[in-house]
């Protein structure tokens, strides 16, 4: 019912607000991210209908009274359609920020928008006289006549989004003009103050914050309850204005979160916002793309963008399109540009565009609709026609000269230190596609991804396919840092000799090994006790076991008191229990030698607190500690240890290696290339299988479980920089020299 009057209020009023109704019966009804709940334009086609032949009353015999509505609920009806969702409100309140030349706009927005959206910038502000009728609709600082239309160049020009805004929801403005010791603060409701300007605080230029969106529209709330979806929205609106608007920064951040969604600094082009805002594998896949026109019989226009090549892909089309700066949907021309594709590049069929066209002002009719989200353009078909050329051509050309870019993660899967030569940009292609990974020289790559088997080591040594077993620990590994954080109590035990020693860690931290520690790859294990690790440049071996004992150290005491406790019935005797201990580490346990310096260690000091839990806490980091196996590593000489038989060089060589022969066995068969037939005798296979499962398993504790933890908790001590635990082999640069001299 409602909606059907709002066409006979329309036409009742000024030529501008009227003349965007009558003209979008014939613009195109592509849905749009910012507006559409449903496509406006079905609708008031609809209404239009109902208007030109309406139903014949069955049963009234006079026709209906019309009755001038109250202006209160023309006002609620007619600010609806201009806000029709958060996100409209926000790109009203960003344009005229943007019309305030500000540099930078600031958007928090909490519940989706539904409970607060607030934009601030810095532009030239509102002059305290013009505060009263801020709010009112059709007032405005940006036209004065309706011929202005015809050359605006400023995105506002109705006066109508603040005014609808204040029939929708609770409006609030801070703002402050140059030269002016303070600002103002006024809130507004149905378009008048609700109370006098109070003089504050406040910083340059404006900050609008609009609360409760359609508290009084219940069936709009409701619709809009999926907060989460409109925050997309807008998060997507922030994005198609910060790769316009180059010189401007934008933040865009839900309430209360640390971190904004969108944030970009006025950056020096286009490409380099699109790469910060759409990632990097959009902009390397950008190509620019141009057309003009300055023929007054054809048409007028100059086009500028960018437009993916054959090597995006994407699950729907992006399309970013300025129309004399005007962010705007063209239907038209958007079909066009997917025409082209669908026949060019099929398998890249939704492409991502950022396009710009420039065209005398007075060709635009910026009026055609309510949000401004459509433009109707002189000489629309011939432009459409030019661009969509200009696009095809360009589509044809980098499919007949298409290149494969590389990237740094796939020079260093294939080859750490190798760079593949058949890579190359076109000349072709204006923008430099890919441009980082290529400008990083070879001799700076470094290990960027932990997780990545690339590179590692074993991936040379071993050459099994990684497949369900790596993948499983992957997701192992992502289990198990995600049990440690959550177990990591923030609050250790409240012992005054805990925090002591914990403060003991923390002041005894050596901030250039944190730094390697906390941002280090793990490369592979070395030796059994040196792993070695890549940071930045570098390569270090560090000590595995030396560094898992400091680790479980400085979690015992971290946790102190949040391990789960075991309740014995008796008492243990600890002290007999260490003496037994210390006796079967020995290698004749019936020897009584050293028993008085095992009754000595087994001495507990119970009396000095400190002391005693850092030596119960040392004790349980050594336990725990990433010590070797014990059974030798089978790789290498410690495969001597499995035979069966006595090692080479023994007599019975000959008849030992005569039955490995019969027994179908042989080195060689396992891989164990290098290990000759002298050595590879009569293997203990059981032995040597258990052997092998432990070092891997051991490997696998240290690169997903040892190495995550550390770069979470460990603080490593001043003394690991000198007494081993770290060794610095090798930096990039120079190994690079000396292989360039190879
Ligand atoms: P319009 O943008 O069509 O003029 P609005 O209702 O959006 O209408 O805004 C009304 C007027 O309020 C603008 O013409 C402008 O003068 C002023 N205004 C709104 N927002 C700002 C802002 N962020 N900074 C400075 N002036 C503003
Ligand atoms: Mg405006």
């Amino acid at each position: 019912m409602a909606s059907l009057w709002v066409p006979l209020y329309r036409r009742e009023l000024s030529d501008i607000t009227s003349s965007h109704y009558f003209h979008s019966q014939s613009s195109g009804q592509s849905m749009d991210p910012y507006t559409a709940a449903a496509p406006p334009t079905d609708e008031w086609e609809m209404e239009i209908d109902a208007i030109e032949s309406p139903p014949p009353p069955p049963l009234l015999k006079e026709p209906p009274k019309i009755r001038r509505l109250d202006e209160s609920v023309v006002n609620r009806i007619a600010a609806g359609e201009v806000i029709q969702r958060p996100v409209s409100a926000i790109k009203e309140l960003v344009e005229n920020s943007l019309d305030a030349n500000s540099t930078s706009i600031n958007v928090v927005v909490k519940d989706g928008g539904l409970k607060l959206i607030q934009v601030s910038d810095d532009g030239h502000g509102i002059r305290y006289e013009d505060l009263p009728i801020l709010c009112e609709r059709h007032t405005t600082s940006k036209l004065s006549t309706f011929e202005d239309l015809q050359s605006i160049k400023s995105m506002g020009f109705r006066g109508e989004a603040l005014a609808s805004m204040t029939y929708v929801a609770h409006v609030t403005v801070t703002t402050i003009t140059k030269g002016q010791l303070h600002g103002y603060r006024v809130s507004y409701r149905d378009g008048i103050m609700e109370n006098e300007p109070k003089a504050c605080a406040a910083v340059k230029g404006t900050q609008i914050m609009v609360e409760n969106l359609f508290y009084n529209m219940a069936a709009r709330r409701k619709t809009l309850q999926n907060s989460a979806d409109d925050y997309t929205k807008i998060v997507d609106l922030l994005s198609r204005f910060s790769i316009h608007h180059t010189n401007l920064s934008f933040s865009c951040r839900k309430h209360g979160a640390a971190r904004a969604d969108v944030h970009t600094v006025a950056t020096s082009s286009s490409l380099d916002a699109i790469r910060s805002v759409y990632g990097v594998s959009v902009a390397r896949n950008l190509m620019k793309v141009e057309a003009s026109d300055d023929d007054p019989s054809s048409s007028i226009f100059e086009m500028n963008g960018f437009i993916s090549n054959a090597s995006y892909s994407a699950k729907k089309i992006t399309m970013v399109l300025y129309i004399n700066d005007r962010l705007v949907e063209c239907s038209a021309l958007k079909r066009a540009i997917e025409v082209v594709y669908a026949a060019t590049l099929p398998k890249a069929s939704k492409p991502f565009i950022y396009m710009t066209i420039m065209l005398p002002p007075e060709h635009v009719d910026v009026n055609v609709h309510p949000t401004k989200r459509e433009v109707s353009l002189l000489n629309q078909e011939i432009i459409v026609g030019k661009i969509q050329s200009a696009v095809e051509s360009k589509l044809r050309k980098s499919n007949e000269t298409r290149t494969f870019q590389e990237q740094t993660m796939e020079l260093l899967s294939s080859s750490p230190l190798v760079t593949r030569k058949d890579s190359h940009s076109s000349p072709s292609l204006p923008v430099s596609t890919g441009s980082r990974s290529q400008k990083v020289p070879v001799q700076k790559m470094v290990r960027t991804d932990s997780s990545d088997p690339a590179g590692r080591l074993h991936s040379y040594l071993d050459a099994k396919p990684l497949g369900e077993q790596e993948s499983r620990n992957s997701l192992t590994a992502v289990r198990s840092s995600v049990r440690q954080r959550r177990n990591n109590p923030t609050e250790a035990a409240d012992l005054t000799s805990i925090q002591l020693l914990i403060r003991e860690i923390d002041s005894n931290s050596h901030c250039g090994l944190l730094d390697i520690v906390r941002d280090c790859t793990y490369v592979g294990m070395a030796d059994d006790v040196y792993a070695l690790l890549q940071h930045n440049t570098r390569l270090y071996l560090a000590n595995v076991v030396n560094l898992s004992k400091e680790l479980m150290y400085q979690q015992v005491l971290r946790r102190f008191a949040h391990f789960n406790g075991i309740q014995l019935s008796d008492p243990t005797p600890l002290q007999e229990l260490i003496i037994l201990a210390l006796r079967e580490e020995d290698l004749d346990p019936d020897s009584n030698e050293n028993d008085d310096l095992k009754k000595k260690i087994a001495e507990v000091d119970w009396e000095e607190e400190k002391s005693c839990f850092q030596a119960v806490s040392a004790a349980l980091g050594n336990f725990y500690a990433m010590h070797p196996p014990l059974l030798p590593n089978p790789s290498g000489d410690g495969l001597q240890f499995y035979q069966k038989s006595k090692p080479a060089g023994n007599p019975s060589d000959r008849e030992s290696e005569h039955n490995s022969i019969t027994h179908g066995f042989s080195f060689k068969s396992m891989n164990f290339e290098g290990n000759d037939k002298e050595m590879g005798d009569d293997i203990d296979e059981e032995l040597l299988s258990e052997a092998k499962s432990a070092w891997a398993q051991r490997e696998w504790s240290i690169q997903h479980v040892l190495f995550p933890a550390m770069r979470l908790f460990l603080k490593p001590p001043a003394s690991m920089a000198t007494n081993g635990t770290f060794v610095q082999v090798a930096s990039l640069e120079k190994l690079y020299k000396i292989f360039e001299r190879c």
